[in-house]
This record gives C-alpha cells, sequence and structure tokens, in this order.
C-alpha cells in the first residue's frame, strides 16, 4: 500500500469511527477499502496533474472526502437497519438477537438505524449521532447510552461493598464509575467529570473530608499529607489521593490499599490497637489492691 493511500486510510479509518462508532466500523471495513482506494486515486490523479493549480487539486481531494463520507454513511445505515450494537461489549449482533450472543447482555429493542431516527421530526440521522441534525432532539441512542451508563453505575457502587467495605462510599459525583483491581493488594476506583477538572478536583476534597471524619488519619509529610490511613483490626487500609489526577484531570483516580503507606523520615505510624478487654478488676487481683 502507498504512503498514499495508508495516510488516508488511516484518516479515513479515524473520521468513519468517530462518525458511526467502532462496531459498525468493523462491519463497513471492506466497503470502507474500496473507496478508500478510489479516493486516494482521485487524488493521485489531481495532484499528478502539474499544469492544474493547487486549489483545483485541493477541491478534488476535498470533493472525493465529503463523497466518501456521505456514500459510507447511507451504507452504515442501511446495514444498520438490520444490526443491533450490544450495550454491553459493543459487537454487532443481528436485528433479531433478543441476547448479545458474545457476553449475554440483553440486546436494545431498537436497531442501529432505529436508534438514530428523531423522536421529534423523524428525520434518519447519521449513526452514532446524539442530536438530530435537524431539530436538536436527543436521539433514542444517546437516550440508550445514558441509561445503560446510569446502569453501569449503580452496579460498580453495589461492587464497592464487596471490593471496599472498610471504606466509606464515595457519594460525591462523578459518572462512569469503575473499580478495577490493583496489583496485589489495591483497588482503584475511578470517576469520570467529562471536562470538568474543578468539579473533578472539588469531589476529591470531598472525598477526603468524608475520610477524615470517618476516622482516617493523615499520613504525615512523607510520602504525602494527600495519603490517608485508618487501622481497623490490626490491618492498615490506607487511601492515595495525591496521584488521582495523573491519567486525566476530568477523572478522579483514587487508590484502595489493605497495607500500611510507605513511610519517610517524619512518617507518622498508625497507632496500636488498643486492647479493650482489660477489666479493672482483673487489675486488682493480679497487684493485690
Ligand atoms: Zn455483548
Ligand atoms: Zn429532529
Amino acid at each position: 500500500m502507498s504512503f498514499l493511500k495508508r495516510t488516508l486510510r488511516n484518516a479515513v479509518s479515524r473520521g468513519l469511527s468517530d462518525a458511526i462508532g467502532k462496531a459498525v466500523q468493523q462491519a463497513v471495513e471492506p466497503k470502507a477499502t474500496e473507496y478508500v482506494n478510489k479516493a486516494a486515486g482521485h487524488f493521485e490523479q489531481a495532484a499528478g496533474n502539474a499544469q492544474q493549480q493547487t486549489r483545483r487539486s485541493t477541491a478534488g481531494l476535498e470533493g472525493a472526502f465529503a463523497n466518501l463520507e456521505r456514500t459510507m454513511q447511507s451504507y452504515a445505515t442501511q446495514l444498520g437497519q438490520n444490526m443491533k450494537v450490544c450495550p454491553g461489549c459493543g459487537q454487532p449482533s443481528p436485528a433479531d438477537k433478543k441476547f448479545c450472543p458474545g457476553c449475554g447482555t440483553k440486546l436494545p429493542e431498537q436497531t442501529l438505524a432505529q436508534s438514530a431516527v428523531c423522536p421529534s421530526c423523524g428525520k434518519q440521522n447519521s449513526l452514532g449521532m446524539k442530536f438530530c441534525d435537524n431539530c436538536g432532539s436527543k436521539l433514542p441512542a444517546a437516550v440508550q447510552e445514558e441509561e445503560m451508563a446510569a446502569q453501569k453505575n449503580v452496579a460498580v457502587m453495589a461492587q464497592w461493598d464487596t471490593l471496599l467495605p472498610q471504606y466509606p462510599r464515595w457519594c460525591c459525583g462523578g459518572s462512569q464509575l469503575c473499580i478495577e483491581e490493583y496489583g496485589e493488594d489495591g483497588v482503584v476506583f475511578s470517576a469520570s467529570f467529562s471536562g470538568n477538572a474543578q468539579a473533578a478536583r472539588r469531589a476529591v476534597e470531598q472525598y477526603r473530608q468524608i475520610l477524615l471524619q470517618n476516622g482516617f488519619r493523615q499520613a504525615g509529610q512523607y510520602p504525602s499529607i494527600e495519603q490517608l490511613f485508618k487501622r481497623i483490626d490490626g490491618v492498615v487500609y490506607n487511601v492515595d489521593t495525591e496521584h488521582c489526577f495523573e491519567g486525566d484531570p476530568d477523572c478522579a483516580c483514587i487508590g484502595f490499599y489493605r497495607r500500611e503507606p510507605h513511610g519517610g523520615y517524619d512518617y507518622v505510624k498508625p497507632e496500636p490497637r488498643r486492647n479493650a478487654d482489660v477489666d479493672l478488676n482483673d487489675i486488682r487481683k493480679l497487684f493485690k489492691f
């Protein structure tokens, strides 16, 4: 494949993925290749003619791209008439299926094409759009996506009870919640604040306050005061709120660990567990007073 074709191919692939979603893109892949090759041919022809002005070459390429996108959109919509996409794993399925053959998740009632039909004005929008191109109404596809995200968030918070019972629950907002095992004795919880880094920072600060109110303490100046710990039944549970935004400023990721934080020169070791079972009478007997 020539450099030109490869570049075009990557550009179209990215564009298509944004426009129609990954699942549909897989299905239209063979057609996409055919059309990309046509577009590349068109460009080579335009660029090869040295007599032509640059503007005309560019116009030829833009036209070929616009044409390609229109063709791919209508082809994708046609495919979408008989296709459903699994909200669980993203795999495409034939429209008559009720459950995903890949992961068993219940498939939506509507086909991919139906979920892009505007409920207000009836326009068939391009697949992958969230709002109607004609009147701005929210499309069924977007509603479905939001419902699925809400359900997933509820499921993740239920998972909290199993994996993080020692810590107070996260209740500071965010969406697309996620809990992942991290290393041998750690779990990472993340919440997305889609494009709002300030809200993410506020939420983590609020969660720190909740932890402090629930008996968690700061671990001194090193590793950092951002690290909070609590000893329960001889085990130290610690929360790392220092590195929350390393991956993404809008996505708060907090580490929860079942081990003591690594201490430094002024590290404050957690207090030993007090023995609450000591009876004054026992002491009296022992020392005979
Ligand atoms: Zn699935
Ligand atoms: Zn509409």
